[in-house]
């Protein structure tokens, strides 16, 4: 399921964004953060206007806005009379669809009862600003058509909300008329325009002036796709009345002045128009600080006019656009009823177009200089003027982007020059470590070879050591702490019987075999002592059945691995080498004495060793 935010104008999907970071650049109050642990931007309804920048640059897809097509469609469904109103820059939007007349058709054929031009509505509030204009009383005033720059001053500058025209929008204004003119009928109304704010705007207006649904052009091509409607199947039809006069030319800017027949002049007029975000933006803090220098009222428009409304097909051309509003003026204008429309004019002055504001103040405080200074600093910039900005991060200066970090609203990566910074140390560190790693490769390689070398050269010495020990006539046997052996030889297997050489059968060397329960526990006592004391103990003489074995046990690894050699004393071969061994010691034991008695006896003396030793070589020889 895509994780979607609830209940805002504008929402993310998560699992589509590809983490481009275009919509927080773009969004012009820093209504766009990235959360704490989190990767992926999210809105924070209450800092947004509803411009819609986010929605446009976003071409992943992952931004949404409310969408309005069901409650539309089930409007369309229902036992009322549903009214269109449609904004006029339908002539910008719907450049396939050959003649407006044929739109007006198709919206019918959608299930509306009527299809009523916005450029009506445009002519009544045109109207209420030309009185502001003519009739000035001292106070210059923000033209409040564009809900963007509305929530705008509500949010960031609140301090100007007396300032705000208190003249509702065309569409409501529109709205009003039909309201009026179906009076006593229970209708709906549908807005269709090109604004995105507009949909949280009509929820401000009730009863007499109530819209009940907004849906932007690229939802009325979604209901137009829904019911299969195609222009080629319909006839001309007319707008309902009351129609518009230079009302149509609203999408254009200073459209609405020339509705009103405001004074655009240079020299004599006291208006001035602004489109685009950063001309609005900055009017508007001009009009807070310099108003009354500047003398001017703002006619302003976030987008750089309704042209170029969000709710309409992305990467418009608005000059191409701007021609299209001007040709369908034009044709509006043909055989133009002029006293009717002033009749309409005069008859629909009960429409009620005051609205008031109520501020909504999403302005942060300004941080401690130490603070900003440190952030400043941190992103390389402290020594930058105050108002300086390369704008790649989308705030206006390094101080507004120092201000946001400090409140949370930002981060310091998204200063490009930082964030590059940042990667190129993280690159050098990487480079750095895998430059070690690349030594240390070697270095173990090295040891790997080595190793290699020792362990070939243990095996041979063990593969040596094995043959000796399997040629031996005395019995060998190797065993660790637990008695259990670890290696032992035929001699030593032949030395316990047939049962034994059964076993060694079928586990070769005995290996893993309980040695207690191969020898008698006056053995175990000799391996016991050697574990324990890790002393050797040599050529003790222990009784086994008929035999005598002698055996010398000896500590291999301390304590934990011990040797024994263990010889038959009844075998020939074992009783001449031993006669040998103990004639020898007889021999070194009593060569002292036998020195000193043949010192005493002479040359008795040597014969007695010669003697001693012409016995050891017969038993040599033999053997
Ligand atoms: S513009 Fe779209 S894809 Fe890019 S960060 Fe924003 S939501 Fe994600
Ligand atoms: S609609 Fe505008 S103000 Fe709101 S989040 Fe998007 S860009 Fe920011």
């Amino acid at each position: 399921m895509p994780e979607i935010e609830q209940e805002s104008l504008f929402r993310i999907d998560k699992s589509a964004c590809v983490r481009c970071y275009n919509c927080m650049r773009s969004c012009p109050v820093n209504a766009i953060v990235i959360e704490e642990g989190k990767t992926k931007p999210s809105i924070l309804e209450k800092r947004c206007i509803g411009c819609g920048r986010c929605f446009v640059v976003c071409d992943s897809g992952a931004v949404s806005y409310r969408n309005s097509v069901d409650e539309v469609d089930k409007f369309l469904q229902g036992e009322e009379d549903v009214i269109a109103l449609l904004g006029p820059s339908i002539a910008a939007e719907f450049t396939d669809i050959t003649d407006y007349r044929k739109l007006v058709a198709m919206i019918q054929a959608l299930g509306f009862s009527h299809v009523q031009d916005v450029s009506f509505g445009v002519d009544l509030v045109a109207k209420g600003y030309a009185e502001f204009t003519r009739n000035f009383k001292g106070k210059y005033y923000l033209f409040a058509n564009c809900p963007v720059v509305v929530n705008l001053v509500k949010k960031y500058h609140p301090d100007l909300l007396g300032n705000i025209a208190p003249l509702v929008s065309p569409p409501v204004a529109a709205a009003g008329v039909v309201r009026e003119k179906y009076k006593g009928k229970d209708v709906k109304v549908v807005y269709f325009g090109p604004c995105i704010a507009s949909k949280d705007e009509i929820g401000e207006y009730h009863g007499s002036r109530a819209i009940d649904a907004n849906i932007t052009f690229l939802e009325l091509r979604e209901l137009f796709k829904r019911y299969g409607i195609d222009e080629k199947n319909y006839e001309y039809e007319e707008f309902d009345e009351p129609l518009g006069y230079k009302g149509a030319l609203y999408p254009i800017s200073n459209g609405i002045l020339q509705a009103g027949s405001i004074d655009e002049s240079l020299l004599s007029g006291n208006v001035i128009s602004a489109d685009g975000h950063n001309d609005v933006m900055e009017a508007i803090e001009m009009f807070e600080k310099q108003g009354e220098e500047i003398k001017h009222h703002l006619n302003l428009f976030f987008c750089e006019g309704c042209v170029m409304g969000p709710g309409m097909q992305k990467r418009g051309e608005k000059f191409y656009r701007m021609a299209m509003i001007t040709d369908f003026a034009s044709r509006l204008l043909q055989d133009f009823d002029y006293t009717q429309w002033q009749k309409d004019i005069e008859h629909f002055q009960l429409v009620n177009l005051h609205r008031t504001f109520v501020a909504d103040d999403q302005r942060l405080e300004e941080p401690p200089e130490e603070e900003i200074a440190r952030i400043l600093a941190l992103v390389g910039k402290k020594d930058a003027p105050n108002d300086s900005g390369c704008g790649m991060c989308g705030f206006r200066s390094y101080r507004e982007f120092a201000v946001m970090v400090s409140h949370g609203l930002a981060e310091p990566e998204m200063c490009v020059d930082y964030a590059l910074r940042v990667k190129e140390e993280r690159i050098k560190i990487l480079t750095d470590s895998n430059r070690k790693l690349a030594r240390d490769q070697r270095a173990l390689l090295r040891e790997v070879k080595e190793s290699r070398q020792e362990i070939n050269m243990a095996r041979e010495a063990r593969e040596r050591a094995e043959v000796v020990l399997f040629q031996m006539n005395a019995g060998v046997v190797i065993v660790d702490h637990e008695f259990n052996v670890v290696e032992s030889n035929q001699a030593f297997i032949d030395m316990l019987g047939e049962e034994t050489r059964e076993i060694a059968e079928i586990v070769p060397g005995l290996i893993g075999a309980d040695l207690k329960t191969l020898l008698p526990h006056s053995f175990h006592n000799v391996f016991n002592y050697v574990f324990e004391q890790d002393q050797p103990v040599l050529n003790k003489d222990i009784q086994m059945d008929e035999r005598l074995l002698n055996i010398s046990v000896f500590p291999v690894r301390s304590k934990t691995v011990v040797g024994a050699i263990v010889r038959d004393m009844f075998r020939p071969e074992v009783q001449q080498e031993e006669v040998i061994n103990r004639m020898t010691e007889v021999i070194d034991e009593n060569l002292a004495m036998v020195q000193k008695i043949g010192f005493l006896l002479g040359e008795g003396a040597s014969k007695t060793e010669k003697m001693l030793n012409s016995i050891i070589q017969s038993y040599t020889n033999k053997k």
